[in-house]
């Protein structure tokens, strides 16, 4: 099951001896550890399963406490976006990937090696390229979301290698009628390590699921079909990008096959189901990550692109456009200005749905590396920075589409 992941490697040391590596862990990526100067160590982050696209890396150190190491990657020449190094910075966790920092001491990229030192303080620490999100994480958080009486969770399908892909419904009164409700289909990781797609989401549904007004605003007047990881035998894997058919996910969305990329092929299918069978249908989005110097953004059309079964008037860009805005509303970090595009190639979601059923879809990318705006223009992408987005989302959904409050339910609000 775990094939493709780096087994341990035990390093003979002459000097700060005993520290050792291993990434034969779920979401692990990076081997061939080897001493290459005091106290510095370099690795190699491995190619997704069956493919060759890489540039997410997750490993443990051992045996490092009260030592100051430089780690390097030296092969970010042969990583998908070799220019993301020169706005990354890796994550620290004492605590077994519970919690997350930074990395404490310095950052350096000069093609193609990127090197990082921190000082640890634990026996056992993890680095990561960004705050892993596990497959075992979503799997807890699927079963604390399905307990609240407006979220019912089931399993839409299976992955090549059969992990189940999960759908929430989330909406007041579930097993009740929801003709005249918005309907919403949001779905995330689809690229593998694209965890802050993975953060947007959970932001999203906590507090979809959460007493605030406007919560309970979505809940009565929407219905949200949520699939928060299409990809999990990436993330399992630690791939960057692709599935265990060594296939870009976000590059089928046309010419899906129930063998090859099941992951889309369900949720496709449960999609035009679910429309065939006459329920809502009117928003879609993707949350995915971007390795950019930017922080979020989304794709957002040209005033070119109209497609032809979105309601009259055609004014779908700016539409587009009205709902992007109001996220850069809730979460200041949000960038409205990047990602305005023209491109309607169907084997990406955002287009293939928004061409197929004529829904206002969006594509949605959390950055990685530096909040560039705000007040700390140089800090770096926290997960509440993420959560805040996926809160951002629920509240503009909310404006855009004009739900209130039902008046018995503002008094029952009130009042415990
Ligand atoms: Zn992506």
């Amino acid at each position: 099951l775990l094939a493709g992941i780096a087994a341990v490697l035990a390093l003979p040391l002459s000097s700060s001896a005993e520290v050792t590596f291993r990434s034969d862990f779920e979401s692990g990526n990076a081997t061939a550890f080897t001493l290459s100067g005091t106290n510095q160590y370099d690795t190699r982050i491995e190619p997704d399963y069956n493919s060759t696209d890489r540039q997410w890396y997750y490993f443990e150190v051992s045996g490092a406490a009260g030592q100051t190491l430089t780690l390097r990657i030296v092969n970010t020449n042969q990583t998908n976006v070799p220019s993301h190094w020169t706005y990354a910075r890796p994550v620290v966790s004492e605590d077994g990937g519970q919690t997350w920092v930074h990395n404490n001491g310095t950052i350096s990229f000069t093609s193609p090696i990127y090197s990082f030192t921190n000082t640890f303080t634990t026996d056992t620490a993890r680095v990561a390229f960004h705050y892993p999100y596990t497959w075992t994480h979503l799997q807890g958080r699927v079963h604390e979301w399905s307990a609240h009486p407006d979220c019912v969770a089931d399993v839409i399908g299976q992955s090549v290698q059969g992990r189940d892909l999960y759908r929430l419904r989330i909406t007041d009164n579930p097993g009740g009628p929801d003709a005249g409700k918005i309907g919403v289909w949001i779905i995330s990781r689809q690229h593998a390590a694209e965890v802050t797609g993975s953060y947007v989401m959970d932001g999203f549904i906590d507090f979809l699921l959460s007493e605030e007004p406007e919560a309970l605003a979505l809940r009565h007047g929407a219905v949200f079909n949520l699939v928060p990881m299409v990809n999990p035998d990436g993330v399992v894997f630690g791939n960057y990008r692709d599935n265990a058919s060594g296939l870009d996910l976000n590059r089928q969305w046309n010419s899906t096959s129930p063998s090859a990329s099941p992951e889309v092929y369900y949720v496709t299918l449960v999609i035009s189901q679910w429309v065939s069978q006459g329920h809502p249908y009117h928003f879609f989005a993707d949350f995915h990550s971007t390795s950019g110097e930017f922080p979020h953004y989304s794709y957002h059309p040209t005033s070119s692109v109209q497609p032809p079964l979105y309601p009259t008037p055609a004014t779908y860009a700016a539409d587009c456009l009205t709902l992007v805005q109001l996220v850069n509303s809730y979460a200041p970090h949000f960038n409205p200005t990047l990602g305005l595009s023209g491109d309607l190639d169907t084997r990406l979601s955002r287009q293939n749905q928004m061409m197929a059923y004529g829904v206002l879809a969006l594509l949605l990318e959390a950055g990685y590396s530096r909040v560039n705006y705000g007040p700390t223009p140089t800090a770096y992408m926290t997960v509440d920075h993420h959560r805040e987005v996926g809160r951002a989302v629920a509240l503009s959904i909310r404006e855009y589409y004009g739900l209130t409050i039902p008046a018995a339910e503002v008094v029952g609000w009130m009042y415990h």
